[in-house]
């Protein structure tokens, strides 16, 4: 066992700096669709501060290319066999918003660059003409060629990663790419593999025959290994190839081995939970701090929270063309539009709340038709109460967690999430359903947390409008009953430290495992 005391990069290691090369299918800053970027585009930094230098690879989508960053073309180029036609790609190189943990892309603009937001095109699904959204019939090819090109691009670039640390569903296949024989990792070549499962609800499953396309054995396609249901498993390969499993709370961690949150893996979870570790995410304070966030109409801190988050909700009702009014309790949700996030809940809870005088409620997200009518019709009900952006806008999002009061977050489920730590350090105090990461990080205001300090924001358990409804009514009554005490509670939250310093430690330490020399 490593020591808990050892500092950052002097833990006894073989390697003084093993390299860690991060997959992923989605990178803050190239390409988001949710939680993963962040988490890509803030860990590895944190960890090369900490002495575990890091590069990360990632598919160049159309959106990567919109978004501006520079990227620099490289000499390399992969060729990955598939569905009996050679398929050839370019590696691109960027750097993090650090400047300085290096950024592989895969290019492959037939797979990678047909994402397009006017055309309701994303990265992962498009949507029909009739408004369903459904997943791109050759995900599995795009992702099984993003897998092996990584491979490739190993070898090309001269890269000697110590570990490879692949990130949900779209990479589960490296570890098993990787082990096969010629390969980088394969013979005992020294490669280890960690795997993080950041939302086991996603999957990746596929047609069995879709085995020989992708370069893979039919050996495999058992039990035991790639097969789940008669069907081919993504997450599955990665959880089985894997050395050790993360995933992003301890909370979660515990829920995925049971048959109600694991979604048909929690036997195959339970079986290697001795591997299993789980890693609450963390915040990049350098994007999310509303002392020096440009994103926002005024800078602030629990200093001057009470005058900072007045001219931020000002421009937030302006911005929704909402009732100037500063003492209006002001509801801020920010979300995938997918039946994890609660919206259920929110469907029923609304109206009731919204029937009180004054209450507001803004929400920005993107996702499922049903949800979208759902909250036009509420916003249609009551124009002078809701604001809505059907849209992905990360700007709004930093608006809406400085000019809110309180935060929704009423998830069916929720692995880590990060809204509800944005929140406390925007002094917005959270409602969220104690649920995954909700549960371990929120912690409820009742008269003994108030007493010794710790309370944070407002959580209910049953998965029921009326419990939602029951939650945002106690938030309400603090907000307009108790000024003190409320601004004790946004001082509480937005005094914590949830930076990624904590748990990069954490993945410092099972890395140190996994390089220590065996006994
Ligand atoms: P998940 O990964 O399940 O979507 P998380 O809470 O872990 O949930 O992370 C969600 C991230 O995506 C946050 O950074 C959030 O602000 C962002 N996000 C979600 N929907 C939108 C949207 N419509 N516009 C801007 N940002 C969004």
């Amino acid at each position: 066992m490593v020591d808990d005391a050892v500092a950052p990069g002097k833990a006894s290691r073989p390697d003084a700096s093993p390299l860690i090369l991060h997959a992923a299918s989605e990178v803050v800053g190239f390409a988001k669709t949710g939680g993963l970027a962040d988490v890509v585009g803030s860990l590895p930094c944190v960890l090369a501060r900490h002495g575990y230098p890091c590069v990360v690879m990632t598919p160049l989508y159309r959106s990567t290319r919109a978004a501006r960053v520079p990227m620099q073309a490289t000499p390399h180029r992969v060729r990955v066999p598939l569905a009996g036609r050679e398929i050839a790609g370019a590696i691109w190189q960027s750097t993090l918003a650090d400047g300085e943990v290096p950024v592989y892309l895969v290019e492959q603009p037939e797979f990678f660059e047909r994402d397009d937001p006017v055309s309701g095109a994303g990265l992962y699904q498009f949507t029909r003409l009739d408004g369903t959204r459904v997943d791109y019939p050759d995900n599995a090819e795009r992702y099984a060629f993003f897998c092996q090109a990584v491979v490739q691009a190993i070898e090309r670039l001269g890269l000697r990663p110590a570990i490879v640390h692949a990130h949900d569903w779209q990479t589960g296949l490296l570890p098993v790419y990787l082990q096969k024989p010629g390969h980088p990792g394969a013979d005992g070549a020294g490669i280890h593999t960690v795997f993080t499962i950041h939302n086991i609800a996603y999957q990746g499953v596929f047609p069995a025959e879709v085995l020989p396309r992708i370069g893979l054995d039919w050996r495999l396609f058992n039990p035991e290994q790639l097969e789940f249901y008669g069907q081919l498993n993504c997450l599955k390969a990665g959880i089985v190839f894997a050395e050790r499993i993360t995933t992003v709370s301890a909370r979660y961690a515990l829920e995925i081995q049971t048959p109600y949150f694991g979604c048909g893996l929690q036997g195959v979870l339970s079986a290697r939970r001795d591997r299993l570790t789980g890693i609450v995410n963390g915040v990049d304070y350098r994007i999310w701090n509303p002392a020096h966030d440009p994103l926002i109409a005024s800078r602030y801190d629990s200093s001057n929270v009470s005058e900072g988050k007045a001219i931020c909700k000002a421009a937030l009702q302006r911005r929704f063309r909402l009732p100037e009014q500063p003492r209006a309790p002001l509801l801020g949700m920010v979300s995938r539009l997918v039946e994890q996030k609660g919206l259920d809940l929110l469907r029923e809870a609304a109206p009731p709340l919204l029937a009180e005088d004054g209450v507001q409620l803004v929400v920005l997200g993107d996702g499922e038709p049903a949800y979208r009518r759902m909250l036009q019709e509420l916003q249609a009900r009551y124009p002078q109460q809701v604001g809505l952006a059907l849209t992905f806008d990360e700007g709004l999002a930093h608006q809406i967690e400085a000019g809110a009061d309180i935060y929704l977050m009423p998830s069916l489920y929720e692995p880590s999430g990060l809204n509800q730590l944005y929140s406390l350090k925007y002094g917005t105090v959270p409602v969220v359903r104690a649920t995954g990461g909700l549960a371990d990080t929120i912690v409820d205001v009742t008269p003994e947390t108030l007493a010794s300090g710790t309370a944070t924001g407002f959580c209910f358990t049953a998965y029921a409008g009326s419990a939602l409804l029951e939650a945002t009514r106690r938030a309400l009554a603090l907000y307009r009953g108790d000024r003190e005490r409320w601004l004790q509670v946004v001082r509480t939250g937005m005094s914590q430290d949830w930076s990624w310093d904590r748990s990069a430690r954490e993945y410092q330490k099972l890395y140190d495992q996994l390089l220590a020399p065996a006994d």
